[in-house]
């Protein structure tokens, strides 16, 4: 198949090319396209077949369920039966951003969505690409991250061309995402509300909103016991071809450990790559493959560029990778989850 793809303006996208992409749907092929935290791999979420082929091209195991995308609150009610009351006034505020809420799934959702889930993940996208190809289309947008399964998500379009050429029918290249890092993801009925992932909406701006909201445990171990809430927690996720090796406390200890970690694997003779801010970057002896993040009190420019060091690493052919852990505050809890998931949750604590 060849893929073709369109660029077009990430502010002010042109109605040709929307259009053009929105015909690709309506056919039931698949479009790759910006949002504001990656890019997504869409396809006419009414459309079975179609959403199938999503699972296809990504080679995603077909009990991971994908998020729904809609332009106007009125789509809401089509994808779900029933909304609970605390969580209208969450989205009226925090819509459209990078929040994802699972709710009771409608019947007009095919079940291969969400995996078999009688629930169903819905957010609105703060991307005029994104909701001008849900417009164009005058339907919802079914779209997990435009990435081959376990990759690193896609935050331009080549790395979505990386993975995708030739098994999806166009990519709409609008430039670098805004955010960097997925979506959080929460699951909130009348008496419980769970973060099934953390994002760009830390869990501090949630409890205006939910003052029960908890983390799911296994964010925290990276561990399942039992059935996971959503069933795509439990694979691997981000894995980069090396080990990796995510290096966590304070700064002055995380130094130190990173930079006598380096130290031992180049003495064993190894190609060691580094994930490091700045200030830890210039500390690194120059044999070291290093992909500079950001400042570290950046955490912003740090989740922007994180995926993308990822696979820059990947590409650079390390033996191994130490990367550095960040404050779990804001956007810092999304960073740590996807390092560690990235890194198999090989934590070394210092
Ligand atoms: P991706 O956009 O590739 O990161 O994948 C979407 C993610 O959204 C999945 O891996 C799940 O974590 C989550 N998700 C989607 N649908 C549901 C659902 N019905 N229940 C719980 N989590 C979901
Ligand atoms: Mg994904």
């Amino acid at each position: 198949m060849l893929t073709r793809v369109l660029k077009t303006d990430r502010h002010n996208p042109s109605k040709k090319v929307l259009q053009e992409a929105a015909e690709v749907l309506k056919s039931g092929g698949l479009v790759a396209f910006p949002t504001e935290t990656v890019y997504g791999l869409g396809a006419d979420s009414f459309n079975e077949d179609a959403v199938l082929k999503i699972f296809k091209a990504k080679k995603r195991p077909p009990d991971n369920p994908v998020i729904v995308h809609i332009s106007e609150m009125d789509m809401l009610k089509e994808v779900s039966t029933t909304i609970p009351k605390r969580v209208k006034k969450m989205i009226e505020d925090l819509w459209p951003g990078p929040l994802t809420i699972v709710v009771p799934r409608s019947k007009k959702v095919p079940a291969s969505v969400s995996a078999g889930l009688d629930t169903v993940a819905v957010r609105m996208p703060a991307h005029n690409v994104a909701l001008g190809l849900i417009k164009h289309l005058g339907s919802p947008i079914a779209a997990p991250s435009a990435n081959l399964s376990g990759r690193p998500s896609p935050t331009n379009a080549r790395d979505v061309y990386e993975d995708l050429n030739g098994a999806i029918e166009m990519i709409i290249d609008a430039g670098d995402t805004f955010i960097g890092v997925e979506s959080t993801v929460v699951h909130v009925t009348e008496n419980k509300s769970v973060i099934l992932r953390p994002g760009p909406i830390p869990i501090e701006t949630l409890r205006n909103y939910l003052n029960d909201i908890e983390l799911h445990p296994s964010i925290l171990t990276g561990k399942f016991e039992g059935t996971p809430a959503s069933p795509g927690m439990k694979y691997r996720h981000y894995a980069p071809k090396a080990e990796m090796v995510v290096v966590e406390g304070t700064y002055d200890r995380v130094l130190e450990k990173i930079v006598e970690t380096v130290h031992d694997y180049l003495k064993a003779g190894l190609k060691v790559g580094c994930i490091v801010s700045e200030e830890t970057a210039v500390k690194l002896p120059s044999q070291t493959l290093i992909e500079v993040l950001a400042p570290r009190n950046r955490l912003d420019l740090i989740a922007r560029r994180l995926f993308s060091a990822l696979r820059n690493l990947d590409r650079r052919n390390p033996d191994i990778i130490v990367a550095e852990g960040f404050p779990e505050e804001g956007i810092g809890m999304a960073i740590q989850n996807r390092l560690r998931k990235a890194a198999g949750y090989r934590i070394l604590k210092v």
